[in-house]
């Protein structure tokens, strides 16, 4: 699809990504009130539409080619506005092509086994498009922050050292190496709101009856942990942001601003797997041209034998 590809995502992309080996502190280098100069809100529209509009005919190809696989990782703070972008971002996606994944608190069963099998079968197979609404960095993030849910993970006392965090990062970046030498991108996005903004969106959410529905008393409880939660996203991103699976960190308090990132990431990434509809070959054509001849002779009388073609 090259011809296709629109300047303004190449820039915003690059403007976005961690790069791989710097170390960064959240609050100090990621502006969540920040939108680009050269995307302005008034186009904010309609260039959510044209990225909507190149995903959806790059994951067309991407199912038909049926060699790469994509899977986008989103993380954030409560009401940073994850479950927005997704469904603006993929509107206009065939849905049997793309998979959503929420994690939760883990279940009995999932704690039972190690800290990535839940993650690890919802990966999206050769040809899909696979989201993460929350990740595998869970168990850097919220489980670092909370003591007590790495108790319930069970895990032998010796492994449990103060290591512990470093060494899920070694693991962490070795899986997603894993995963992209076979044919798997992974994407990591975090949405990165500012914790007036988020004050505000609480508040929205007990004031409109409407929106009541997303407040959750806990997220008053975890918003008492915002320092603690910039830490542990700042440790993160300086220790995984690879070469192989970089972290975009999107300014969040602008929701347009934010889908326009988010859409751009996926374009940008699929631009570059560049996925190709396979060739015909010419054992096909020749099956092809058997089985039109054969339809063509069943035409009832009267019929024409081929309504659409020669
Ligand atoms: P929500 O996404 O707002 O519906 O909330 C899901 C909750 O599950 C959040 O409070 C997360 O912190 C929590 N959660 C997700 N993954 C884990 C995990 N691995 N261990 C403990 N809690 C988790
Ligand atoms: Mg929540």
């Amino acid at each position: 699809m090259s011809g296709t590809r629109t300047q303004w995502i190449g820039e915003l992309v690059d403007l976005l990504r961690v790069t791989p080996g710097s170390s960064v502190t959240l609050a100090k280098d990621f502006d969540p009130s920040f939108t680009a100069d050269f995307v302005e809100k008034k186009d904010g529209t309609g260039l959510l539409a044209e990225s909507v509009q190149l995903l959806a005919a790059y994951q067309d190809r991407l199912a038909a080619q049926d060699t790469d696989g994509v899977l986008l990782c989103l993380q954030a703070l409560d009401a940073a506005g994850k479950d927005g972008t997704i469904r603006h971002v993929m509107s206009g996606v065939n849905p049997q092509g793309v998979h959503v994944s929420s994690f939760k608190v883990p279940s009995s069963e999932e704690l039972s086994h190690d800290y990535m099998w839940r993650y690890a079968k919802r990966l999206p197979a050769r040809g899909e498009i696979a989201i993460f609404n929350r990740s595998h960095y869970e168990e850097v993030l919220v489980v670092r922050v909370h003591p007590e849910l790495l108790q319930r993970q069970r895990l032998p006392s010796e492994t449990k050292g103060k290591d512990i965090w470093n060494r899920r990062f070694a693991e962490i970046n070795d899986w997603e190496r894993y995963l992209s030498d076979n044919g798997i991108r992974v994407l990591k996005v975090l949405l990165n709101i500012s914790k007036e903004e988020q004050r505000l969106r609480f508040l929205r959410r007990l004031d409109i009856p409407d929106h009541n529905w997303k407040f959750s008393a806990s997220d008053i409880k975890e918003r008492q942990y915002w320092d603690d939660y910039q830490r542990a996203f700042s440790d993160m991103l300086s220790h995984t942001s690879t070469r192989w699976a970089p972290w975009y960190v999107i300014p969040g308090d602008h929701k347009w601003f934010a889908r326009i990132c988010v859409g751009a990431i996926l374009v940008q990434a699929l631009e570059e797997i560049d996925p190709r509809y396979p060739e015909v070959t010419e054992e096909q054509r020749q099956q092809e041209a058997e089985a039109k001849t054969a339809l063509m002779a069943e035409a009832p009388p009267g019929a024409a034998p081929d309504p659409f073609g020669g």
